[in-house]
């Protein structure tokens, strides 16, 4: 493959967040131009808004009249796109590419909430799987799973959560580049999944910009927006082009906040097809790659490593010999 086929899909990348909260969720008191001008500071192609709906609510998206193209100060357009967050009684779903709410509430199974969000013609994510309630049914339809989720990473630093608070408002890079690391299991889980049927990978900025320690603000969405990203083969900026790409799994996952560090980089290809650039042993990772994304394109002069069985997602550092794929 020539370096110039290579850079074709490059040059279509769009670069998003998706899983955003704002005023209209029950725990977040952010306006919308917030969230915009975030946007346009983190240099985002698109944002999904993913607000809370009361358990049962039926009828429009919280916050649906936001959904639209944006123009920044300095001429740049940004997408905004409208889903929302429901609770079901095996976990919360994120329901995307509907024009009302699915079926929700205590009441109602992840299954049931799944297939109110299919015959509305959406696809369901399940959002922070092992954090903030988890998920329970796992033969359930849905057709993706959050990977990584900032809320999760946050609540997995345990005991460290009140000196990260605080080491926040000193070195809120530093902090981020600590808490955000390869997630393990939530990759494992992805990966058996895989080996079954398909699923997309998410990445859910959850962001609420709620978090402040004496008046200091430690989660502004523009640090959240720049530090983990969603990158699409997506050659429109245009609502139903992105939709279809995040639909299809034709996205990475990029860990931005990790790009310029040192340490050893390497491509990692897993049982499923799917790759991940490495950085390190792995414990953190540059780029969450799946079957139809931007990583699943051949790379020439790579440091390449192929995982030959399933327990390497569990493995610091696999085994195998380096190779270049076909
Ligand atoms: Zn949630
Ligand atoms: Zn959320």
């Amino acid at each position: 493959m020539s370096s110039l086929a290579w850079l074709l899909p490059a040059l279509s990348a769009l670069v998003g967040v998706v899983h955003v909260h704002h005023a209209p969720s029950h725990d977040s008191s952010a306006p919308f131009e917030e969230v915009l001008a975030a946007a346009f500071e983190a240099e985002l192609d698109f944002v999904v808004l993913t607000d809370h709906a009361p358990p049962g609510a039926v009828g429009p998206l919280p916050a649906a009249e936001r959904a639209g193209l944006y123009t920044g100060p300095e001429g740049e357009s940004l997408l905004v796109l409208v889903g929302a967050e429901v609770g079901t009684s095996d976990g919360h779903l994120l329901a995307l590419d509907v024009r009302e709410l699915p079926r929700s509430g205590k009441d109602v199974s992840g299954a049931a909430a799944i297939d109110s969000v299919h015959a509305l013609g959406g696809f369901a994510v399940v959002p922070h799987p092992f954090s903030h309630g988890g998920w329970r049914d796992w033969e359930a339809p849905f057709d993706g799973l959050e990977v990584h989720n900032n809320a999760s990473a946050f609540s997995q630093l345990g005991l460290l959560i009140p000196p990260a608070v605080i080491a926040s408002a000193i070195a809120p890079k530093s902090v981020l580049r600590f808490m955000l690391r390869r997630p393990e299991r939530e990759l494992e889980r992805f990966e058996t999944l895989l080996a079954e049927r398909s699923v997309v990978a998410f990445s859910g900025a959850d962001a609420h910009r709620n978090v402040s320690i004496l008046g200091w603000r430690l989660d502004p969405y523009a640090r959240v927006f720049s530090a983990v990203q969603t990158v699409c083969d997506a050659p429109q900026l245009d609502p139903e082009v992105v939709w279809r790409a995040l639909r299809s799994g034709a996205c990475s996952i990029r860990y931005r906040i990790h790009e310029g560090s040192r340490g050893r980089k390497q491509w990692v290809e897993f049982p499923s097809g799917r790759r991940e650039r490495w950085l390190g042993l792995g414990r953190r990772v540059l780029e969450i790659g799946q079957r139809n994304g931007p990583g699943m394109h051949p790379r020439t002069g790579s440091d390449e490593s192929r995982a030959t069985d399933r327990s390497v997602s569990n493995a610091p550092s696999p085994r195998g010999s380096r190779t270049a794929r076909p």
